[in-house]
């Protein structure tokens, strides 16, 4: 039986076009700046989305530390949702390694940070309070898009009062997919831009931080000091390459299969979440550990949460939708 894996868009294997190009790369040593494939990976990304230069490192988490690191100093402070994952879901990596504060403030339920609550939260200038310098944004933030008129206003804020912008785009790509724009076009409101290759791209391992010259300079100082600084990392850049190349129309198939997946959820009597992008959000309340067992029985992988999320990605296939659907019906009877 083969399974079906719904709790993350991270657990894709790699395709054999991908694993093609890992074999067929070219290596050097990028702690030297030798590697060609991570080289390129890295001029691709920046030209892709309008920065100077990028980065190429191991995770997300990292990636958006050295973004984080990049931006602020010891005693500076950034403004943050309080479900993002840059507070979050990051073991605190920025207060623990960066002596950054983060300033978390509710989010809002369309995944945006209330732009007045943003500035009411910026602190004056005065020694009793951490400096604010910037805000972080995450795109899409549990599967929802933030409009780029949105981005526009969070740009001109941040700008006024004096704060950089970073976007967590861990999900960038399938932000512009379903806006069916260039991801240029959401990535040219920021200061920078964190990228993951491992999630719906389908890549094994890998994160990109896009900026400026400067910043890219000292993030790639943080890199090396938090120890991911990689050798022949080409071998994974190449897998991160191939899906940037061949692997990003293809988001708009998970998210018409998470589309598809909620109407049916909903026609067996659940309460679903409107959906986005590939994951969808149906309230299962107490019965979140039965049904988790039931579907294991069955091949179906999911999570143990009340508000369950169900992640679509490039090994769910169109037709695995209508035997989650009828493993969900079976269980609901
Ligand atoms: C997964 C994720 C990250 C971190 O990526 P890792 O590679 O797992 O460290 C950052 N932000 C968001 C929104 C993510 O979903």
């Amino acid at each position: 039986m083969a399974i079906i894996d719904l709790r993350s868009d991270t657990v894709t294997q790699p395709t054999p076009g991908m694993r093609e190009a890992m074999l067929a790369a070219e290596l050097g040593d990028d702690v030297y700046g030798e590697d060609p494939t991570v080289n390129r990976l890295e001029r691709y990304l920046a030209a892709e989305l309008g920065f100077a230069r990028a980065l190429f490192v191991p995770t997300g988490t990292m990636s958006n530390l050295l973004g984080l690191m990049a931006h602020c100093e010891r005693g500076d402070e950034y403004i943050v949702g309080q479900q993002a994952h840059t507070y979050k879901y990051e073991g605190g990596g920025a207060a623990v390694l960066g002596s950054i504060q983060p300033q978390p403030i509710e989010g809002e339920a369309d995944g945006s940070l209330d732009l007045a609550k943003v500035e009411a939260t910026i602190k004056q200038d005065d020694f009793h309070f951490a400096r604010t310098r910037l805000l972080a944004l995450e795109n899409t933030m549990q599967g929802k898009v933030l409009s780029l008129s949105y981005l526009a206003a969070a740009r001109e804020l941040t700008r006024r009062r004096g704060l950089a912008l970073h976007l967590d785009g861990a999900r960038l790509y399938n932000a512009a997919v379903k806006l069916g724009v260039p991801a240029q076009e959401i990535t040219q409101y920021f200061d920078s831009v964190s990228v993951c290759l491992s999630k719906g791209l389908g890549a094994p391992i890998g994160s990109v931080l896009c900026g400026s010259d400067e910043l890219i300079g000292r993030a790639r100082r943080w890199r090396k000091m938090v120890g991911g600084g990689m050798r022949q990392a080409g071998i994974v850049a190449a897998a991160g390459l191939y899906a940037l190349e061949h692997q990003v129309a293809r988001l708009a198939e998970d998210h018409s299969n998470a589309d598809r997946l909620a109407a049916g959820l909903r026609s067996l009597g659940y309460s679903v979440e409107p959906v986005q992008t590939n994951m969808v959000y149906a309230q299962v309340g107490e019965q979140a550990g039965a049904l988790k067992a039931f579907c294991a029985d069955r091949g179906v992988k999911l999570t143990a949460a009340p508000r369950l999320r169900m992640v679509t990605h490039l090994d769910v296939r169109a037709e695995d939708i209508g035997r989650i659907l009828e493993t969900f019906a079976a269980f609901r009877r």
